[in-house]
Formats: structure tokens, sequence, C-alpha cells
């Protein structure tokens, strides 16, 4: 080859090689600079993305009348919503940064500070479970008493370790204000009406007793009749009463230590009479402790454990009178033929009283509903029997008052058995406890009227 066409073949190798390169460098720009645009793309649209959550939760934590407060694992108030701010009066600069308890002060219905385990928030953090309270009472920054409904849900990490709680309230004083006024107006009416109703079965009562009036067979008929209705309207005007004041807390209410033995012995056998009179055999059985729910937390049971003879609890007699004598009535008001059984055990946390009967039983969908005001179970028995629905609502009032607990099992066909549990106290407590009562209980003379 001539020095000519190899310096050709050189300079047309080196501007192919020239070529190649750039077309690969070419290449190579637009590659980095696509993937950049798309970056570039993405990253932005997120952003906007999270700026318009953000604003889009900003929008809604701000225009929701409820309050919502956030609080983090140290304790302190993250975010305090102008819900929350317009319902306690604290501004939500100023709590922001402040330990929650100082800004959310949890007050009973007679304006006393709660008691710290017993506050909704402090209860979460310990029981890392959502606490739910239609009936909590908040402290404003200006000392005014707020009813709030309050729901506080706890922020869980991987681990369920909670991390820190959201608090959503509402304001319902307004609706607890006017919720008074109506059990206050039924308090009211039924205390009225109950008085000229006493007063005519009294003068019923007058008119069919043998010894005061001379009435044909027809007209006693009639007489009875009238008698017995208007017995039920009384029980009913009680009823009503009742269940007002125990709704509202007017419940009158003196806790005593009470030893349940002895006091359900004087009970049952006051009682026996009205099973025995509609044929029905009845016993009292102390002492057996399987039938103890174990489903709950309070009855931490300890079969085969040798039972106390001593059952301590603190609680008013007469009221705790009204449950037991109700659940018996009920035995025995719809048991046809059989037994009714009042029962005794507990264990170390837990007295159990049992009312157990051999009646219709039942039906498992209306036991759920059983301890709600004016529910009764549709049935033949119920439409023949009389009654207001109100017994066992009052039942549940009266055990919750002493933080107890009333629940049945029952068997359509075989019967059914009223469990109440109530918390045990220990017989050295309660025997400390009982001296002081009558210590307390016992006045002192008045010797002199002089103030010197
Ligand atoms: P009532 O005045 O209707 O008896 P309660 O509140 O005492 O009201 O009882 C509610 C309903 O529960 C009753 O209407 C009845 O249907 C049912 N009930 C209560 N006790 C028993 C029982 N021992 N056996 C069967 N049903 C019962």
């Amino acid at each position: 080859m001539s020095r000519y066409s190899l310096l050709v073949v050189i300079i047309l190798g080196l501007t192919a090689l020239v070529v190649v390169l750039l077309l690969v460098l070419r290449k190579q720009r637009k590659k980095v600079g696509v993937v950049n645009s798309k970056n570039f793309v993405s990253t932005s649209t997120l952003a906007t993305s999270l700026r318009d959550e953000k604003l889009r939760s900003g929008i809604i934590l701000n225009a929701i009348e409820d309050g919502v407060v956030l609080i983090d694992g140290q304790q302190t108030i993250q975010l305090f919503n102008p819900g929350a701010a317009k319902i306690t009066g604290w501004k939500s600069q100023e709590a922001q940064g402040l330990d929650w308890a100082s800004v959310l002060k949890f007050i009973d219905a007679k304006g006393q500070e709660v008691a710290a385990d017993q506050v909704p928030i402090t209860r979460l953090f310990q029981e890392g479970q959502t606490i739910k309270d239609n009936n909590a009472n908040l402290l404003s920054k200006s000392g005014k008493s707020l009813a709030v409904s309050l729901v506080v849900t706890p922020l869980l990490d991987q681990q369920q370790h909670v991390t820190g709680a959201v608090a959503i309230f509402r304001d319902v004083t307004l609706e607890r204000a006017e919720e008074q006024q109506r059990a206050e107006f039924i308090s009211t009416a039924s205390h009225e009406m109950r008085t000229p109703v006493a007063a005519i079965e009294g003068y019923l009562a007058l008119a069919l007793n043998e010894k005061v009036s001379t009435i044909d067979a027809r007209a006693r008929d009639y007489l009875d009749k009238a008698h017995a209705s208007t017995q039920h309207l009384g029980k009913l005007f009680q009823d009503l009463l009742t269940s007002a004041k125990a709704e509202d807390g007017r419940l009158t209410n003196h806790p005593a230590v009470l030893e349940v033995g002895a006091w359900l012995e004087q009970i049952v056998s006051d009682l026996k009479f009205t099973a025995e009179k509609k044929g029905l055999s009845m016993d009292f059985i102390v002492g057996n402790n399987t039938t103890i729910d174990a489903s709950q937390p309070d009855n931490a049971v300890t079969t085969g454990k040798v039972l106390k003879p001593l059952y301590y609890a603190h609680v008013d007699p007469d009221r705790m009178r009204e449950v037991v004598t109700n659940l018996f009535d009920n035995a025995v008001k719809y048991t046809e033929s059989g037994n009714v059984s009042v029962g005794l055990t507990g264990n170390d946390q837990v007295v159990q009283i049992y009312i157990r009967d051999t009646g219709p039983g039942i039906p498992a969908e209306d036991i759920k509903h059983l301890f709600q005001k004016f529910y009764r179970v549709d049935n033949s028995a119920t439409r023949t029997i009389g009654g207001t629905g109100l017994g066992l609502f009052i039942c549940r009032k009266i055990v919750e008052l002493y933080g107890g607990r009333i629940w049945v099992e029952s068997e359509v066909g075989k019967g059914s058995t009223f469990f109440i549990n109530l918390p045990r106290m220990q017989t050295k407590q309660a025997e400390r406890l009982k001296t002081t009562e009558a210590q307390s209980t016992t006045l002192t003379p008045i010797t002199s009227l002089t103030t010197s």
C-alpha cells in the first residue's frame, strides 16, 4: 500500500472512531437527560401531592368542630386544632408543646379531679387500647366544667408499643343538659303521679276489705282488676322514678360494709313465701365457686380454693336488696313450675350472688338487650305477665354503682340464671372499716350548750 493510501485509511479510521464516540456520548447524554427529567417530574409530583395532602388535612382539622389533640410518647401536645381550642379555651399555640395533663384536666360530675389512674388518656398509655367515654367532663382554661364525649386512640409502633395518642372530643354540654331536663321531668311527673295512684290503690284495697265494705261478687271482680292495674301503675311510676335517679346519679346510696352471707340468708327467708305460694320449691346454696365467670378480668378464678365463710362487700344493703328482690320476683313471676335457687359463692376478688330458675328461659338474641331500659322479651309469657321492662335496667345501674357486674345465662325451655359479681372486700379490711363506720356514726352526747 502506498503512503498516500495508508494516510487515507488512518484518517477514515479516526473519523469513524470520532463519529462513534460522539454518537455514544450523545446517547449517554440523552439517557442521563431523560432520567433526570423523569426524576424531576416524580419529585415535583410527590411534593405537590404531599403539599396537597397536608393542605387537605389542615383544612379538615381546622374546619371540624370536634377537638383533635395529638400527643406524643413524651406526653407532649404536638397538635391542638382550632376545635380543641374553641372547646377548652386554650389557644392552639399555647397548648402545643405543653404536657397534655396541664391542658386537658378531667373532672367528675361533682367537679372533683378524676383520680390519675382513671383519666382516659393515662389509661390509654397504660392499656394501649382505644378508650371511649361519653360521660367525661373537662375543665376549661377559665375553670368552667364542660361535658364532653371523648375517644382516645393509641398510636402504636411495629412492636405494638404506644408511641402517642390522638384524642378526639366533642362538647356535649347542651345535649347533657337537655337529657338532664328530660330525666327531671320524668322524675317529677312520676313522683307527682305516684301520690294519687297510691291513694286510689289504698281506697280500692279498702273497698275489697270484707271487714270494711260489703260488695257483691261481680263488683269484687271489677275492683280486683282495678286494684291489680293500679298496683302495676304504682310500680311503673316507682321504677320510672328510680331509673331516672339512677341515670343522673341521684340515687340515694349509703354504702357500708356488708357481710353478704347473713344478709342474703335473711332476704331469702323473707322471700321464700312468694315462691312457695306459687308452688315452686326454693333453696339457698352457699359456697360453690364453679359458676364464677372466668372470662372477666375481675374474676381470677381460684378453683379448688377453700372458700372463706365470710363474704364482705362495700355496698348499700337496701339498694342491693332491691336488686336481689327484683331478680327473685322475676324468677318466680316467669317460672310456672319447678324450682328457684338463690346462691352465694366467691373467690378472693369476687362475691357472687346468683338466682336460678327453671322457667321458660330467654332467647339468645334478647339477652344482649335485657338490661336496657324498657326491654321486654316479646313472647306469650310477657304479653300476659305484667311488667315495666325497667327492673333489670335498675338492677344493672345499682350493681354498677359498686363496680360490680350483672349478667344472665339462659337456655330456652330450661331456665335462667342471673349472676351478680361484686368486688369482694378482704375480711381484715372489712372489719377495720366496720369499726371506723361504727365510730363515725356514734354521736357524741351534748353535755353543754355553751360555745366556750
Ligand atoms: P319486667 O318488668 O318486664 O319483668 P325486667 O326488666 O325485670 O322487666 O325484665 C325484662 C324482661 O326480661 C322481662 O320482660 C322478661 O321478658 C325477661 N325476664 C326477666 N327475668 C326473667 C326470667 N327469670 N325468666 C325469663 N325471662 C325473664
